[in-house]
């Protein structure tokens, strides 16, 4: 939203904005938490305020949105994608991949045990607390310090469930501090740094989770029935990667796209700006 912005206050006339999704925001549409928006407007909102709020920019342009538009394919002048009404190719003089981050997985670190019911990654379960009304789990571990496993310790704490630990294999906190006092030391619940997950249990459903105090050696047995991973964001730029494309020559990587953003004021300020400087 804030690259189509920016093109269009720089003076482009044609601007398509595709999302694969039924309305525009991204992330932030599953953000219900307050810490958005302090630098940008000047005022602390929500996620999904923050998103309502710079629609409306888009909406006041003449920008044409197409929502639950899948992109596909692209190629150096060609962006491919499909919706309700079949495929469609367009060309462009400039294309902004602004396709965020996905997060890192229980598979990608490899953790040994069984694959029973209950183990998420913490950006799902937002999504399904926040926007679809499913609760996950009751007796929960977290698996990484980052923000949005912290945050969602606060927000199963505040539906109903036990947050039982944050584990994190680091000797640091990998999130901003912020969440942690307001997250975690705010509700009680124990940050163990330096903790290493070395296994999930469970047959049907998740049961325990064994860790390792790495300082002493010591390990342990920890019940639960739901485990989330909170370990990092990868970059989304496979559509760069699979058609063998770099940035360059009128082709963009913006916001979490490009590297993973801490606060959403930065994305929408270099996005702002990425939108003015094209022709
Ligand atoms: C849990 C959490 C808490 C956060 N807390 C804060 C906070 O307190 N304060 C703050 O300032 N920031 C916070 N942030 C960070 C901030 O929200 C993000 O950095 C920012 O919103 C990222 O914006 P983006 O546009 O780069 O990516 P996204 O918001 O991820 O947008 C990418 C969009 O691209 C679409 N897309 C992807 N691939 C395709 C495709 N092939 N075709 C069509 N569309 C596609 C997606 O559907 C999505 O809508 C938080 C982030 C998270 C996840």
């Amino acid at each position: 939203m804030a690259a189509a912005v920016g093109a269009s206050s720089g003076g482009l006339k044609k601007i398509l904005l595709l999302e694969r999704l039924p309305r525009l925001g991204g992330i932030l549409n599953q953000c219900i938490h307050v810490g958005f928006g302090l630098k940008y407007f000047k005022e602390e909102m929500t996620g999904t305020e923050y998103a309502a709020r710079y629609k409306k920019k888009v909406y006041k342009r003449n920008i044409e949105v197409k929502t639950s538009c899948f992109v596909h394919r692209i190629t150096p002048q060609e962006v491919t994608f499909v919706c309700a009404d079949g495929e469609f190719t367009v060309s462009a003089r400039n294309i902004v991949m602004a396709t965020g981050c996905r997060e890192r997985t229980r598979e990608m670190l490899t953790v040994p045990g069984t694959r029973p019911a209950g183990i998420f990654t913490a950006g799902l379960v937002q999504e399904m607390i926040n926007i679809h009304g499913v609760m996950p789990g009751k007796s929960v571990v977290i698996i990484g310090s980052g923000n949005i496993g912290m945050i969602m310790a606060r927000r199963m704490t505040l539906e109903g469930a036990t947050v039982h630990a944050v584990l994190e294999i680091m000797d640091h906190l990998s999130g901003l501090i912020r969440n942690k006092v307001q997250c975690l030391d705010d509700f009680g619940i124990p940050l163990y740094l330096e903790h290493e997950l070395l296994e999930i249990i469970g047959k049907d459903r998740v049961e325990a989770v064994r860790y390792r105090n790495n300082q002493t050696g010591e390990e342990k047995l920890l019940s639960c029935d739901t485990v989330l991973f909170s370990v990092g964001l990868i970059p989304e730029q496979d559509l760069l990667i699979e058609a063998g494309i770099k940035p360059g020559n009128g082709i963009y990587l913006v916001g979490n796209a490009d590297y993973v953003h801490d606060l959403v004021d930065a994305v929408t300020r270099e996005a702002e700006k990425l939108g003015k400087s094209m022709d």
